[in-house]
């Protein structure tokens, strides 16, 4: 009995490499693209601290963070929005990035308020605004559209100052959302352990150059130039090198989920540490070197090879709409539709529209929505975990 055992263990690990190597090399046909923007440029010198200005400071950190990328994996494909100092409209900078199939949109900023002792770095995904100092940095970010020509026409009307134009953010329908805050939690992980910078955190705003993406986009605030020793820092070889290497660090952590597809679980994890970090708070941060083996302890322990060998249950659902405030379930609420419910995670409320487990039957419930919702999109799930509708199919063929 023993042995009969054994060696069903041996056939079903057996199974399961051979469908995860075929998997494995569907995906790897595409190499990971990534786009690296650097905010600003030519005639936009973005923030101003006495003579250092943010649009040199982004430009040689995104060109070291190229080198690093190119250096510790040769296989990414790497697209820059500017290389040097010349003017992007924020429109250009999205069509680049769709233009190149990318993987992840990674848009580099630093920061600058009133008050000189505020420092620290804060990384945005696309998202409306819990605070007014969120929104500020959003206008602020935005506003180099002023300067674009023709931009009324082009962004339909947006005015980057007003405070009702952000209204729409709260409605914005981001697919990759789940993505993006992964990304940006990986990065000011990167940026407090290894850097040693003032975590403020990951945040939502309204940045229409992320709006303008369609794939997981950060929006990275590298640093306060109005802070005196930020802006020295961000100006210093050890600053540039210690804040690229962070990033490089983080893109390494997601490629790696993305290709594994573990992208849930690190993003649990990512939360889980978050929330470690915090309750420890005021005394030592945990020595760089061992954030990197933790999470791959952790994909082994939640992820282990048999477990996954075994049929998992598979379905999909039409996402209508993401709000921060919770909607009652009530077809007026959805324009009419029924049958709708609800996933809340960190704040952020969806909304799903029917449930069906062959690919056929939401396709057509897809069309029912589309009636109501145009951007209406089918939404994976496997055992009550999002995944790619790609990852879902692939699962139902096995
Ligand atoms: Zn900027």
């Amino acid at each position: 009995m023993v042995v009969i055992r054994y060696l069903l263990l041996i056939s079903l690990v057996v199974l399961y490499s051979a469908n995860s190597h075929v998997y494995a090399k569907k995906i790897s046909n595409k190499s990971f693209t990534i786009v690296i923007d650097p905010g600003h440029g030519g005639h936009d010198p973005g923030a101003i601290y006495q003579k250092i200005r943010e649009k040199d400071v982004v430009l040689n950190l995104a060109i070291r963070l190229g080198r690093y990328i190119n250096q510790e994996m040769p296989d990414v494909k790497i697209v820059f929005t500017r290389k040097t100092d010349v003017f992007i409209p924020l429109h250009e900078r999205a069509e680049k990035a769709i233009a190149s199939k990318a993987d992840l949109f990674l848009s580099l900023h630093a920061n600058s308020c009133p008050t000189p002792s505020v420092s620290g770095t804060e990384t945005f995904v696309l998202g409306m605004h819990k605070t007014e100092e969120n929104l500020d940095v959003a206008k602020k970010e935005n506003s180099v559209i002023l300067i674009e020509d023709d931009y009324s026409t082009r962004y339909e009307g947006f005015d980057p100052n007003s405070s009702e134009s952000y209204i729409m953010f709260d409605l914005v329908q981001e697919e990759y959302f789940d993505q993006s805050v992964t990304m940006a939690a990986l990065v000011q992980n990167n940026f407090k352990n290894h850097a040693k910078r003032n975590d403020r955190g990951v945040k939502q705003a309204g940045f229409l150059v992320l709006r303008q993406t369609s794939m997981p986009s950060i929006l990275v605030e590298a640093g306060y130039l109005s802070n005196e020793a930020e802006a020295q820092y961000l100006n210093s070889e050890k600053g540039q090198t210690e804040l690229a290497k962070s990033i490089c660090d983080a893109v390494k952590s997601y490629k790696t989920s993305y290709e594994t597809k573990n992208d849930f679980e690190l993003k649990s994890i990512v939360n889980e540490e978050t929330k470690e970090d915090r309750s420890n708070e005021g005394q030592h941060a945990p020595p760089a070197e061992t954030s990197k083996p933790e999470i791959k302890t952790e994909l082994q322990k939640t992820a282990p090879i048999v477990e996954k060998a075994r049929p998992k249950e598979v379905y999909y659902s039409i996402q209508l709409a993401v709000t921060h405030t919770k909607l009652e379930l009530k077809p007026y609420n959805f324009r009419g539709l029924d049958s709708v419910y609800m996933i809340e995670n960190n704040g952020v409320y969806k909304y799903y529209y029917a449930r069906e487990q062959s690919f056929e039957a939401i396709l057509k419930r897809k069309e029912e929505a589309k009636q109501h919702y145009n951007d209406a999109f089918i939404a994976a799930f496997c055992e009550g975990k999002q995944i790619s509708v790609d990852e879902a199919r692939a699962l139902q063929q096995r």
